[in-house]
């Protein structure tokens, strides 16, 4: 069973590691169990159906629940200050059964025109299928915002720093806003963010979702996605969206993520101390234009950034003189340190390139207006740079061998 050993008293390193992790009362072993079994033995006779368990209370199948999947569900809600947690098998599951569980036909969805590469594909191409209208909006604009609600706007989603040109929108204000105007749940895809530097239900949002394949689980070995919320909320889309769409956390995953959690906040406070000298390194390069790092007072939101964020994460872009295709393919050959590769939030550093006409022909497809602002972040492409917890003199040794 899981323990839910907490103290409020305790601050968040000691919650990082003990939350959710008691000592086992049958083995007695320190270290968190993995439990793979799929299905469980009742000790009574009980319900066939997640709808009704005839009052049995412990585990019976693992697409319902399984130990060690509720252990990490527990700390991540701890790391959040929330009252609850779902964990899926990856971001783009946390994200699907969110949208699918509370959205119905006739519905309407304001999200961010700029966003997760999945999320904004997912938005575009399948929640119309199904009825829900979408308005795709520049959320760091609070006016975009309030001239898209409608009476039938039921959800507004927003992404804070915004994949992948780190803009940023301001949670506390789009909560009391979309609240005021009746608009049910507030989202926040706060991956790159992570509770290290912000979490947004203390700001007034319904719903935060995590791809803890990044931050989270922090070491590039293990997929999966949470949605933290209200316990009520989360029971009732644990019934729909976990149990019937079965997007379930392996538990093997679970145990991982875990496991790397335990060290999370030490990690955030790595990232942001090499990010920070990353970031001033590229400014002073001949070789780069722009760099937008919301812990640099470059940052054109960074007012908002140390209002909103606690710790500026690692994650960054740069723009350079010379046409980034042919810099990526420098990278690809030369790179030791960074590895050129998707992906963020890894203990170990990771770049990549993203052509701003690209992105918007597979993926974004913004209008003249939308596409402008778009391109006073990224112009016609930013390296999108997670920057790791190496050290930072051999992260810019390493770039600078390719710039
Ligand atoms: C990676 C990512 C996702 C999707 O997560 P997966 O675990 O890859 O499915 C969603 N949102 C953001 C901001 C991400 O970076």
């Amino acid at each position: 069973m899981i323990m839910k050993e907490d103290d409020p008293r305790w601050g968040d390193r000691t919650r990082a590691i003990h939350v959710g992790e008691g000592v086992d009362e049958v083995t007695r072993a320190s270290s968190p169990n993995l439990v793979m079994s799929a299905t469980f033995s009742p000790d009574q006779v009980a319900g066939f159906s997640a709808l009704n368990r005839s009052g049995y209370e412990g585990y019976t199948y693992a697409r319902v629940s399984n130990p060690t999947v509720d252990q990490l569900a527990v700390k991540i809600a701890a790391l959040e200050c929330a009252p609850a947690a779902l964990c899926f098998a990856s971001g783009m599951a946390a994200s699907h059964a969110l949208l699918a569980g509370r959205l119905s036909s006739g519905d309407h969805l304001v999200i961010s025109d700029t966003n997760y590469v999945g999320t904004a594909e997912l938005v575009r191409d399948s929640l119309p299928r199904w009825g829900i209208e979408v308005s795709l909006v520049d959320t760091s604009d609070l006016n975009e915002v309030e001239s898209a609600f409608t009476p039938r706007t039921k959800m507004v989603w927003i992404e804070t720093p915004a994949n992948p040109i780190m803009r940023l929108s301001d949670i506390e204000a789009i909560s009391g806003l979309a609240h005021d105007l009746g608009v049910r749940d507030v989202v926040v895809d706060s991956t790159f963010a992570t509770p290290a530097a912000t979490r947004p239900m203390e700001l007034g949002a319904d719903f935060v979702v995590h791809s803890l394949t990044k931050y989270l689980g922090g070491h590039g070995d293990a997929m999966g996605g949470a949605v933290v919320g209200r316990t009520e909320d989360l029971d009732a889309l644990n019934l729909e969206a976990m149990v019937h769409y079965g997007g379930v956390l392996s538990p093997f995953n679970a145990w991982l993520i875990s496991r790397g959690l335990a060290t999370f906040p030490l990690r955030m406070a790595a990232h942001e101390e090499t990010a920070m000298q990353v970031a001033d390194f590229l400014e002073a390069h001949p070789a780069v234009v722009r760099v937008h790092y919301p812990g640099s007072k470059s940052h054109p939101q960074h007012a908002l950034a140390q209002r909103q964020m606690r710790n500026y994460s690692g994650m960054m872009t740069f723009q350079t003189r010379e046409p980034g295709g042919s810099i990526a393919k420098r990278m690809i050959e030369k790179l030791r340190v960074v590895h050129y590769a998707v992906s963020l939030g890894h203990h170990r550093s990771l770049v990549y390139w993203i052509p701003t006409d690209m992105v918007m022909d597979s993926t974004f497809r913004l209008g003249p207006n939308a596409q402008a602002r778009y391109r006073t972040f990224a112009g016609d492409g930013v390296f999108r740079f997670s920057v790791g917890i190496e050290d930072a003199d051999d992260v810019c040794a390493d770039l600078d061998s390719v710039l």
